[in-house]
């Protein structure tokens, strides 16, 4: 369901659109029209259902949204390359989702990635991401988080290209809204549906480890991404709030389980923050808590973000940091952050339409990050739980 309005359309489970069509008074082969017709991705709303009887598609119309996120605005980066999208779902809630191509090059095929969102706003409150200033909004629903990718799909099809990847690094916490996260990839696995192989979709965790273990008990089934940010609890539970919930070495226990368990590879996310976790002392500490893992770290560059005392750190100092990860046997990848000039770290453009917060908010928010951060780099672990906003 959306907040306000009638439901996406795209979020309705085959059985639901069966029995919906039954209700209806029409044969079941009736879902399939429909189900194609909301998949294939060449309508635009049921109007343009021709297979359909009209009072089928009036009947639509009333129930369902044919897609909710219709009312977008696209932004272009990397001279084409990244096209970012600012979604306005129903109730006014504002939410991204990137799209980022990868050109061929010598053994690999050309990919087309797209970052999806799951929730709007973030309540984990990471102070370097533009979503954790945000806050939390509401968790998205399962069309909503579908229709980015019909959204981006639509756009790919019309050039003759294929969607190849999906990420869940977008505005909020998938592990935070595990049940419509989960739903939504079955619709995306489904090969009667957007029919896009496990392999190719990542879900990315600040941590939430009852989430991962769930994921776990699933079995092999999509790529899982932790982000890290720091091996150290003071300097986590700073970078990371949800550290002082579950502390580091529990999120990464819990991940070399599924690691166990599944066979895949865990992927680590460090953003690189200048002068915070980029020290000599952090990568031998991220040595000695990843030390042998089926892991792989991929070290990105902070993109800025308003309101932070923080940037990224240099390339040489990123280089160092990986040349240490990659001299214990940790594989390591350094990673360039696509889309600066439009604000591709997700969440930025939403939070730039929020509108600026007061100056001196913003200043007791720079200043009680760079003391906690001074703080955590000499390992004292501060006692305030709550996460930085700037709503405080
Ligand atoms: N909430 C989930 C997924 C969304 S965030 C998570 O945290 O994993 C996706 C990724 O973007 C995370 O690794 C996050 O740390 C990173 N990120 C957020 N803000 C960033 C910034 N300003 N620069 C670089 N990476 C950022
Ligand atoms: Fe939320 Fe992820 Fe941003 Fe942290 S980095 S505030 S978990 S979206």
């Amino acid at each position: 369901m959306t907040t306000e309005g009638r439901p996406g359309l795209s979020g309705l489970g085959s059985d639901d659109l069966v029995a919906w069509v039954a209700a209806h008074g029409e044969p079941s082969y009736r879902a399939r029209q429909i189900a194609d017709a909301v998949w294939s991705g060449s309508a635009a709303s049921p109007d343009e259902l021709l297979t359909l009887p009209s009072g089928l598609r009036d009947a639509l119309a009333a129930d369902f949204t044919f897609d909710t996120v219709a009312d977008t605005e696209m932004k272009d980066a990397d001279g084409g390359l990244t096209e970012k999208a600012l979604h306005r779902l129903a109730d006014g809630a504002l939410i991204e989702s990137v799209l980022m191509h990868y050109p061929a090059r010598a053994g690999s095929r050309e990919r087309h990635t797209l970052c999806i969102s799951s929730q709007a706003g973030c309540a984990v409150g990471c102070p370097f991401c533009a979503t954790g200033e945000l806050g939390f909004g509401r968790d998205l629903d399962v069309a909503e988080i579908v229709d980015q990718v019909r959204f981006a799909s639509r756009r790919l099809v019309g050039d003759g290209k294929r969607l190849t990847n999906i990420v869940f690094m977008g505005m909020g916490e998938p592990l935070l809204n595990l049940d419509r996260v989960l739903a939504a990839i079955e619709a995306l696995n489904d090969p009667r549906r957007f029919g896009l192989g496990a392999r190719h979709i990542t879900l990315s965790t600040s941590g939430v480890v009852p989430g991962i273990r769930r994921l776990t008990a699933l079995g092999p089934q999509f790529t899982l991404a932790v982000s890290l940010h720091a091996a150290r609890d003071p300097l986590r539970d700073v970078l990371v709030p949800l550290n002082r919930r579950w502390p580091v070495a529990e999120v990464v226990a819990a991940a070399r389980d599924h690691s166990a368990a599944t066979g895949r590879r865990i992927s680590y996310e460090v953003t690189m923050i200048g002068g915070v976790n980029d020290t000599e002392a952090d990568a031998t500490a991220m040595v000695d808590l990843l030390r042998g893992d089926h892991a792989h770290v991929n070290l990105i560059p902070m993109n800025p973000v308003a309101h932070t005392p923080w940037t990224a750190s240099p390339m040489p100092v990123i280089e160092a940091f990986a040349a240490t990860l990659r001299g214990a046997g940790i594989e390591t990848t350094i990673r360039r952050n696509r889309g600066q000039e439009v604000g591709a770290a997700c969440g930025q453009l939403a939070a730039e339409r929020a509108g600026e917060p007061p100056a001196p908010a913003v200043a007791r928010r720079r200043a009680r990050l760079v003391a906690e951060s001074a703080a955590a780099l000499l390992g004292e672990r501060s006692h305030d739980p709550s996460p930085v906003g700037v709503g405080e």
